[in-house]
């Protein structure tokens, strides 16, 4: 059963009169337990949004709503944010002179004292810091801050968790960790998680639901792998997925036909075949990257990108014949 937990509602934000910033008439539901991830380049207005749905920010007009009531603004009540939802943002806002667990513990009562250790060290757990219990922030890393951030934001039953930027302090290993737990924590404690970035790769393997912003407007909402797949605009397909863009003249000169301005596709839509072929792409690079290599290709001109699965199979100034079996009209 899908039980919708927030409502945004034609939400508006203007900062300056003069020029287009903020946020320009958002709609969308989120439904209990699910991951959302909201992507924007830097200045989309995905901070401001977020601001708003917690109650940090006053919209002009519209209005966000948190189990069917509407969620206060920072000038309606004494302590700005929602009581069962909690932000964490870049600069973690912890007590860096303080140890973990007084970090975590401070955000409980003191009325069952019990009941409040025995929270804060099952949140210890979930979020694989008890090791740290003992640390002050200070001696901690940027990762383990991290966590202990959300652990604080989620001890005292917190029900929508909302991330700003979460994962860029940190480093690509713990990225992947922090991501699965992040997931995990979501679905075993039913936690509602509204992330917001600019790096793609953190709301594709995280998320249910991606939402794509830009320039204060909501592009699309829909699935990951819908948007991936069937981006509505070529924004989307160029912040998602590394897209090769080609104008219709360039387009015309690899033999794609289109009506639109401008084609894209991925380089994982490009087939290399080793049959000969006179319409063949020359190799200009090879871009070696793991377990693949991203090969750059030219012919009559146009340079595009593919990928290659067997890495090392074709190398610079070889020539090889590139179907482009897939491609998106914008
Ligand atoms: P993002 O988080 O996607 O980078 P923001 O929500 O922070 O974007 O900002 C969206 C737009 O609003 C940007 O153009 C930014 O310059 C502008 N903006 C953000 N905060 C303020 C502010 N306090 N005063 C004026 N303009 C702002
Ligand atoms: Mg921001």
């Amino acid at each position: 059963m899908n039980e919708e937990i927030i409502a945004v509602k034609q939400l508006h934000k203007q900062y300056q009169e003069s020029q287009a910033s903020g946020v320009n008439n958002i709609s969308f539901a989120i439904n209990k337990g699910e991951i959302v991830a909201i992507i924007g380049e830097s200045g989309s207005g995905k901070s401001t949004l977020l601001k708003c749905m917690y109650g940090l920010l006053k919209p002009d007009s519209g209005e966000v709503v948190f189990n069917g009531k509407r969620v206060k603004g920072p000038d309606e009540q004494l302590i700005p944010g929602h009581a069962e939802m909690k932000m964490v943002t870049q600069d973690f806002s912890l007590n860096i002179y303080a140890k973990v667990y007084d970090n975590i513990a401070a955000m409980l009562p003191n009325t069952n004292v019990a009941a409040k250790e025995a929270k804060t060290l099952q949140m210890m757990e979930h979020l694989h810091i008890s090791h740290l219990k003992n640390k002050k922030i200070t001696e901690l890393s940027g990762g383990e801050q991290q966590r202990v951030a959300i652990a604080k934001a989620l001890v005292s039953d917190t029900q929508v968790l909302l991330l700003d930027e979460p994962f860029s302090q940190v480093d690509s290993l713990l990225k992947n960790q922090l991501r699965a737990d992040i997931k995990r924590l979501a679905k075993e404690m039913g936690i509602t998680v509204v992330l917001v970035s600019h790096d793609p790769t953190d709301g594709l393997f995280l998320a249910d639901r991606l939402l794509i912003l830009r320039q204060g407007e909501l592009l699309q909402n829909d699935s990951p792998e819908q948007v991936y797949q069937h981006p509505t605009a070529l924004y989307t397909a160029r912040i998602l997925g590394n897209a090769v863009i080609l104008n219709r003249e360039e387009a015309l000169q690899l033999g794609l036909k289109t009506d639109k301005a401008q084609i894209a596709f991925y380089p994982e839509w490009v087939e290399l075949k080793n049959t000969w072929n006179s319409r063949r792409f020359e190799v200009k690079e090879v871009y070696y990257k793991g377990f693949f290599d991203e090969l750059l290709l030219e012919r009559n001109g146009v340079q595009i990108r593919a990928l290659q699965l067997n890495s090392g199979e074709h190398q610079k100034n070889d020539h090889i014949q590139a179907n482009i079996g897939r491609f998106l009209e914008f």
